[in-house]
Formats: structure tokens, sequence, C-alpha cells
């Protein structure tokens, strides 16, 4: 098993033989095993493999911009500042298909096809997971060759194996990759929602860095339905712990940390991220609700950029400010000594048994997490602006 690979499928869905399929690891990620009885040697696998490709070297002065979307509802189902719904508004409005990533009623993390405005706020907001792509790649191919305009968002890798896939350019296509730091599998996230329903009882839905009760002034937020009601959990609350092992690299996918479009040289026409540190920009734009760092790579993103920016808060920005805060514009999270003994041990038992032997926040840490935990919302937000 390569442990590169980042299980984006395209030597799966290019075998001619159809001899590769997508397995399920213990740890629950997809990588793909061949039978050998069946390969003829072609070696298409390896030629379509975007491990083994070169980085486009097309953003060496890249163009930054700090954006707000100026629809409420925008911008209150988005992670950031509503960059995604914006353009993807404008591709659906011009008759196009926007392919991106939402969470199903199971819970579990696919990407789907939007082609509806109703249809866009399941597309919206960060999912830490990593989403399973299936023959995404095929079907985005197919809407290519009938001229549709195609918006295709996901993580580098993933946009990444979508080039390898496609082969050839296309002036229909549009890509947008988001800054990227790690992806969990979905048993990691699978078996942390066990663990709040073994607290809770039944959850309905689940969104990570819900905004819509505190704005966007604690990044590790999640709500949930149980019983009907909302209930949404910031700070200090048990029922974060998923952040605990996520946000400090315990529970990525082997690649993350290896991950070869952590750098400024990005894979896509617009990259979007967290616009952390805007505060101390000298740029008057309201930061409360969220900042989508928009990135401009290539001049067909600009073009495009430049028509969807119309009505909306934006501000050129400082790339180098971003960087130094951002770093997973810049470098890989480094691999925690502990991430493999976590995963055994989440395989072999529940995510209680992980927050019993395994959540050991530094004393920093624990202090910082209990004062956020008595601060209300509105006076951690102030403390945050002006610290
Ligand atoms: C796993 C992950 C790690 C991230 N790490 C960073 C980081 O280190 N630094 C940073 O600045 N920003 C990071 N982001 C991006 C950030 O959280 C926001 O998504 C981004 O700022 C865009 O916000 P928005 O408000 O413009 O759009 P939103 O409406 O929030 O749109 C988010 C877009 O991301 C797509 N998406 C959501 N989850 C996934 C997923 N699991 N796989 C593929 N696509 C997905 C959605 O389909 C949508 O197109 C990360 C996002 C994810 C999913």
């Amino acid at each position: 098993m390569n442990k590169d690979c980042t299980g984006c499928g395209t030597c799966v869905l290019k075998c001619p033989k159809h001899c590769i399929t997508m397995k399920l690891t213990q740890e629950g990620f997809y990588y793909p095993i061949k039978d050998t009885n069946n390969c003829i040697n072609c070696n298409l696998c390896e030629k379509v493999c975007h491990l083994n490709h070169s980085q486009p070297q097309f953003n060496l002065l890249p163009k930054l911009y700090a954006f707000v979307n100026n629809n409420p509802s925008h911008i209150k189902q988005s992670s950031s500042g509503g960059f995604f719904p914006n353009i993807a508004s404008h591709i659906i409005n011009e008759k196009g298909i926007v392919f991106a990533t939402y969470m199903d009623e199971d819970f579990n993390i696919k990407f789907g096809i939007c082609k509806n405005i109703s249809d866009l706020p399941m597309f919206c907001g960060s999912k830490y997971v990593q989403s399973e792509i299936g023959a995404t790649y095929a079907v985005v191919e197919k809407e290519l060759k009938s001229f549709k305009k195609v918006l295709f968002v996901g993580t580098p890798c993933q946009v990444a194996g979508l080039k390898s896939y496609l082969l050839k350019e296309y002036d229909n296509l549009y890509t947008m990759d988001i800054i990227c730091h790690g992806v969990p599998s979905l048993l990691f996230f699978k078996k942390y929602l066990q663990y709040i329903e073994s607290k809770l009882g039944k959850i309905q839905k689940f969104k990570f860095r819900d905004k819509s009760k505190y704005g966007i002034q604690c990044v590790s937020s999640c709500s949930y339905v149980h019983k009907g009601n909302l209930h949404t959990k910031i700070h200090n609350d048990n029922t974060l712990n998923y952040y605990y092992f996520y946000m400090f690299g315990d529970s990525y996918r082997e690649c993350c940390y290896n991950c070869k479009y952590t750098n400024p040289n990005r894979i896509s026409d617009i990259t979007i991220g967290d616009y952390w540190g805007i505060e101390k920009e000298n740029i008057k734009i309201q930061t409360n609700k969220g900042v989508t760092a928009v990135i401009i790579n290539t001049e067909k993103g600009e073009k495009l950029f430049n028509i969807v920016k119309e009505g909306n808060e934006i501000y050129p920005g400082n790339y180098n400010n971003l960087k130094l805060i951002n770093t997973a514009l810049t470098s890989q999270v480094k691999r925690k000594k502990t991430r493999d003994t976590i995963y055994q041990e989440l395989t072999n038992s529940n995510f209680n048994y992980l927050i019993n032997h395994r959540y050991k926040p530094s004393t920093l840490q624990y202090i910082k997490g209990k004062i956020k935990g008595i601060c209300p919302p509105f006076l951690f937000y102030i403390i945050k602006k002006y610290t």
C-alpha cells in the first residue's frame, strides 16, 4: 500500500481491465487494491496517478483577497466568509453544475452534484472528514463533454486527481481547492458521533462550525439536532473532543503528513481558506461572521472572480501575513507519535476510551479551555479581537 496515496480513485476509473478496486482499511480510509491475476501490466494506473505528476507553476505572485458575502443566508451556512456559495450560485445561474461535498442523512461525507440554488446549503461549510469521491471524476468529464460549465470544489489532492483523470484542459472547467491541513477517516467521525449519541441519545443532524447561534468566534464548535432541538456547543464542552484529535494531527490520513500540495503553488484556479489574522490587518471589513481568504491562481480564476465579487465586501489582502498564520499554506502538519495508537485504540474500542486515555491537553490548553468555558461568547469574541 502506497502511504502517499490520497485515495482519489483515478487509477480505479482508468484501469482498462477493471482490476483495481477501492478497499476500506481498518482505519476507515479507502486505498486501491489491484487484482494482479487480471492485470496486464499496462502501467496506466501509474501514469494517471497525480502523485507522479509535477505541479503547475502558475502561482508565483498570488493575488489574495479578503471576502465577506453580502447575502446573510450564504454567510450563515458557510464556515468562513461564504465565498463558496457566492461562486457556486453564479455557476448554477449560468446553467452550470457544481461538484462539492455534503453530509448525507447517515452522516456520510460524499461528493455530490448541485444544479439548483435551493440545494446549495447542504454543500456549504467544512466537513472535517475525508469525503468519498467514488466515480465523481467520470461524471465531471461527461458534463464537460456536453459543454456545461462545471465548478469542482475539493481538497487540493481531489482537484489534482481530477486533473490527472481528465488528462486535458477544458475551458468550461473551473477548479477551486480549499486550504487543507488534513483529513480524518469517516470511521473516526462515526465513532465520535456514537460517543455523542451515547451521552445524549439519537441525533438527527450535525454541523461543524455552526455559526447560527454564536457567529464565528469559536471555530471548534459543532451543533446537532436532538429530539428536534438545535444544540450548539462551543469552547470547553466535552462533546468537542473531535477537534482535539483533529487540530493537532492525531487523526489524518497517512498522506496528509507528507502532502505535496501544502505550498503556495496551488493546483486550482482559485484557493479558499480562513482569513486568520484579518483583525490585525489594516482592512475595514466586518470580521465577526467569518472572512474567506480567496487566492487567485490563474487568469481564468481571476476572470471568474472579477464577475462574482460584485456586490460583496472585498479587500486586497497581504499574502505574506496570511502565510505566517495559516500554516497549511506552507507546510504539512507534523505526524504525532500517538497517531497509529489512536487509530488502533479507536478500531478496537470507542471514542470514550480515547478521551479517557489520550485526551491530554497541555496545562496551558487546559487553562485556556476552562477560561473559554466560563466566558460568555461575546466577551470571548472581544478578547480574541483585541489580543
Ligand atoms: C478538511 C478541511 C481542512 C481545512 N483546513 C483549513 C486550514 O488549515 N486553513 C484554512 O484556512 N482553511 C481550511 N479549511 C477551509 C475552511 O474551513 C473553509 O472551508 C474555507 O475557508 C471556505 O469557506 P467559505 O465560507 O468560503 O465556504 P464554505 O461554504 O464553508 O465552503 C466550503 C467548501 O468546502 C467543501 N468541503 C467541505 N468539506 C469538505 C471535505 N471534507 N472535502 C472536500 N471538500 C469539502 C464544501 O463542499 C464547500 O465547497 C479546511 C476545510 C476542510 C474541509
